[in-house]
């Protein structure tokens, strides 16, 4: 398989190409077809096998770069992920035009709110500092679209689940019906399924087990 056969939208698979991605991993294989497509999908995947594009590029293909409000959130556990799962999507967005920001504690709310206020469609964050944004009134969620779990199982190991479910529960319930959530988690706990599944929609779940 080739990415072009993937369906990505072009201007991602530009940037792919200027990236030395010549071809996908396994995990994007089977992962960015289902996202494409829209459904819901819990990925069992570990770091260093390619999820991170896995999720991204469909997401950069998928929102709409005129309508600038925050589309996509991706919660992640750390600040390093953050950075990480940032850097590896500004990569594939110089083409598409997609602004993507992170927000993760340690660093000053200044520099974080003046981002969002500039607009963003992805936002990449650590739980904490998102919920001190969500408080203080410095991002507003009402428009995403697509969620991401990304490292579910060690988000659970450092007690975020809480912090997840609040978070989740301020999308709001209107437009939760063509809300995607994907899911990625080295390993699959009935918590993380229970977590999954309460935020998915029934008959649009793909699970994919490599
Ligand atoms: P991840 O598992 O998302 O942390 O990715 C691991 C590393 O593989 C990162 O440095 C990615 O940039 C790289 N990578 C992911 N997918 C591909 C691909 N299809 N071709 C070449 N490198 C890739």
């Amino acid at each position: 398989t080739t990415f072009e056969e993937l369906g990505l939208d072009e201007k991602v698979q530009k940037a792919l190409a200027e990236n030395g991605f010549e071809k996908p991993f396994p995990i994007q294989e089977a992962a960015i077809p289902l996202i494409l497509q829209g459904k819901d999908v819990i990925g069992q995947a570990h770091t260093g096998t390619g999820k991170t594009a896995a999720f991204g590029l469909p997401l950069l293909s998928k929102v709409k770069n005129g309508n600038r409000q925050v589309q996509a959130l991706i919660l992640v556990p750390t600040r390093e992920l953050a950075v990480q799962v940032t850097g590896e999507l500004i990569k594939f967005s110089k083409y598409a035009q997609v602004w993507t920001v992170s927000v993760y504690g340690g660093q000053s709310f200044g520099v974080q709110t003046g981002l969002l206020k500039r607009g963003a469609h992805i936002v990449v964050a650590t739980p904490g500092r998102l919920i001190d944004h969500i408080k203080r009134g410095s991002i507003k969620l009402d428009g995403v679209k697509f969620v991401v779990l990304d490292e579910a199982d060690r988000m659970l190991d450092m007690g975020f689940i809480d912090d997840i479910e609040f978070i989740l529960s301020r999308l709001g319930k209107s437009g939760s019906k063509d809300r995607q959530t994907l899911l990625f988690s080295a390993t699959m706990s009935p918590e993380i399924l229970r977590l999954a599944k309460g935020h998915m929609r029934e008959g649009q779940i793909r699970e994919i087990r490599l």
